[in-house]
């Protein structure tokens, strides 16, 4: 038997698109160790995972249907017995080209579809990293702040007690009367809904505001505090307010420092 129909079947083969005695056929001369089909296989499925890999797809892609015709040709050489072959020949081609087209394009959609899920992940983690950057930013900037802070003589650790509406809070603040400081709080409960912690300095006859904070779920706090124009501060005390702040105190006091 010749060698020629077997050309055309180890193309179509490679694109998965042969099916009953034929299948069956070429996979007892591919089990014979045929040398030339074990290359058409090689080259067909390379060629195919070239496609897949062109972004848009080509359909069909014109190395594989010329590979396929290539081989179409080969085998309907005149020949009396090429008859039947010849239009059995061009549909399985066809529907080779059909399947590998088919193919591409299911692993070219699943590809993007993949790329599309990556860049998602890659921008939350992006974003991720930009908020901890920013964070890592601000407890650096502090540290300094402080460090620069604790290094002029006048700097004194002023303490905060926690009173009745919080017994088991308290602070302590890093104060210098002309740089300010910085307060550190622990032990207070979360503000309820609509309310927030604010910050007062006494130094003339009424407290001024120095800032509203919040707590995290451990009870703790750390913020800035800007020195009050009216003078060095003789008491800081921290009440419960309104969301957002008040001018003058009108909630109870949680924390303050000794008179
Ligand atoms: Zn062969």
């Amino acid at each position: 038997m010749s060698h020629e129909p077997f050309d055309t079947l180890a193309a179509v083969y490679a694109v998965g698109a042969l099916d009953g005695g034929d299948l069956a056929r070429f996979e007892a001369h591919l089990r014979e160790g045929c040398s030339t089909c074990e290359t058409i296989v090689r080259e067909s499925s390379e060629a195919l995972a070239g496609l897949a890999r062109e972004r848009p797809p080509v359909i069909p892609p014109a190395h594989v249907r010329e590979a396929l015709i290539r081989r179409v040709d080969a085998s309907s050489r005149p020949r009396t017995s090429r008859r039947r072959w010849i239009p059995w020949a061009l549909g399985t081609a066809a529907a080779a080209v059909a399947a590998a087209a088919f193919t591409a394009g299911m692993v070219a959609s699943r590809y993007e579809a993949r790329l599309g899920v990556l860049a998602r992940e890659t921008a939350q983690v992006r974003e991720q990293l930009r908020r901890e950057q920013a964070l890592l930013r601000e407890e650096v900037a502090a540290a300094r702040a402080v460090a620069d802070l604790l290094r002029m003589p006048a700097t004194r650790v002023v303490a905060l007690n926690g009173l009745a509406a919080a017994p088991t809070a308290s602070g302590r603040i890093i104060w210098h009367d002309q740089a300010g400081g910085r307060l550190y709080v622990n032990g207070l409960p979360p503000a309820p809904e609509g309310k927030t912690y604010e910050l007062w300095t006494i130094a003339g006859a009424a407290p001024r505001p120095a800032g509203t904070f919040d707590v995290d779920t451990a009870g703790r706090a750390s913020r800035p505090v800007m020195p009050p124009d009216d003078g060095p501060v003789k008491v800081f005390a921290v009440t419960l307010e309104p969301a957002g702040g008040v001018p003058a105190p009108t909630g109870p006091m949680v924390l303050a420092s000794a008179k």
